[in-house]
């Protein structure tokens, strides 16, 4: 099963803040629709969730980097506490840090912009990248 899993979700997008902020949000939605009873609120819910899933499942991974970042920048704008830089050690300059999809390592890339085609020396999985 665990397996299973593993290959269904292998390439794919996974879970990101966005994904959690859906998910909270259809969570308020079904608790306060417990005592609004409003079948457009449950219908409302229901398409939130379903976008989380969809997204979570996506293989277009730099389209759904946008929209989280999206969110996450205006998060920042509304004064949400950011996480510090978990690597500040690492030369952004340079470099350009982007994780397998396959494997979930993280490659240093030389920061060439545009669009890439990258293999993971890891575990062999051929993927584009995208660099700004
Ligand atoms: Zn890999």
């Amino acid at each position: 099963m665990k397996e299973k899993l593993i290959r269904l979700m292998a390439g794919r997008y996974g879970a990101d803040e966005l994904f959690y902020l859906l998910t909270g949000l259809y969570l308020v939605m079904t608790v306060a629709n417990i005592f609004a009873r409003s079948w457009i609120l449950h219908v409302a819910g229901l398409v939130v969730f379903t976008i989380a899933v969809l997204r979570s499942l996506s293989r277009n991974i730099p389209a759904r980097q946008r929209e989280n970042q999206l969110v996450l920048r205006a998060g920042a704008k509304l004064g949400l506490k950011r996480k510090p830089d978990p690597h500040p050690e690492r030369d952004k300059v340079n470099f350009a840090y982007k994780k397998c999809p396959g494997c979930g390592k993280t490659l240093r890339l030389p920061r060439r912009k545009g669009k890439h085609t990258t293999k993971c020396p890891s575990c062999g999985e051929v993927f584009k990248v995208k660099i700004r």
